[in-house]
């Protein structure tokens, strides 16, 4: 269990003192103290971290002290708490390509965020997406990877599931993220599988980064994966821009009626080679597409 306090400076110094016989030197230069009798980590940047069931009473014992039982700015303090989140955008739109994206927030960037108001993505249109992301990718540190239809459809051919993929696509998104940053902030996943089918399905690989914290929903719990989830659905929409330029077909977004017709419309101007570069093929879709195509007489 892991409990997370963000308090003020003055907060800070408060609770330092109050521990000042039962702290223990820690090489993290991040760590203004960590504490002796339980798992108590207090950050220079304000974020306290309590570990354990022993450091939970200490932190039920600080919400009391700092006024801080209303869940709401609890929420908030976490919210804006320093930390790498990723998430992915295109899993379940039939056209454009999987994109995934992870995002670390330091202190700093986080007044930008908080300034921004930045909220759940999906809450967002287009158009602010593009808008917030134009603004935060300049703030923020990320590394983002997109898998194109062609490589989804091979590798979907092959036998691997979409999870799979994604297992793939957010452990490396974090790990070169981590690698770029050289720090090691608390990890969040938007939560798209049972933590031990994602670890199961990164067996064998070089690099894997076992301390990530799983959450569902986790746009609306931490600034890190909402804006990762900006940045991944800014890429995305570019993607689809271009497919659609491209293509000259005005892509649509979702795996809708209004997609099984498009397919049906270019499987029959442009046949199924062409679609696999924009389409993930191995949707139902697909046939159903199909189905709309009247059978040619003979
Ligand atoms: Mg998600």
């Amino acid at each position: 269990m892991t409990n997370v306090l963000k308090v003020t400076e003055e907060q800070l110094t408060q609770m330092e003192k109050f521990y000042i016989d039962d702290v223990k030197l820690n090489k993290n230069e991040h760590i203004l103290f960590s504490v002796t009798s339980a798992s108590i980590n207090a950050y220079k940047s304000g974020k306290v971290v309590f570990q354990g069931s022993k450091a939970f009473e200490d932190y039920t014992m600080w919400i009391k002290m700092f006024g801080l039982e209303d869940e709401m700015a609890i929420h908030e303090a976490i919210y804006y708490t320093s930390s790498l989140g990723s998430d992915e955008v295109g899993k379940g739109d039939y056209f454009g390509p999987l994109v995934v994206c992870a995002c670390y927030i330091d202190d700093y960037a986080m007044n930008k965020v908080r300034e921004l108001k930045i909220k759940d993505s999906k809450a967002l249109s287009d158009e602010r997406i593009i808008k917030i992301a134009q603004e935060i990718i300049h703030h923020v540190k990320y590394s983002v990877l997109t898998l194109s239809t062609d490589k989804y459809n091979n590798l979907s051919k092959k036998g691997m599931s979409v999870v799979r993929m994604m297992a793939w696509l957010h452990n490396t998104a974090i790990t070169n993220l981590l690698k770029k940053i050289k720090k090691e902030p608390d990890v969040f996943i938007d939560q798209f599988c049972e933590p031990k089918v994602y670890y199961r399905y990164l067996k064998g690989q070089e690099n894997v980064y076992q301390e990530a914290n799983f959450t569902t929903k986790a746009e609306s719990k931490h600034s890190s994966v909402a804006c990762a989830s900006i940045i991944a659905r800014y890429k995305y929409l570019k993607e689809m821009d271009r497919l659609s330029h491209e293509s000259g077909y005005t892509l649509p977004k979702g795996a809708g009626k209004n997609v099984d017709e498009m397919i049906a419309r270019i499987i029959k101007e442009r046949g199924i080679t062409f679609l696999n570069k924009l389409g993930k093929t191995t949707f139902k879709n697909t046939e159903k597409a199909k189905a709309l195509i009247p059978k040619i007489k003979v």
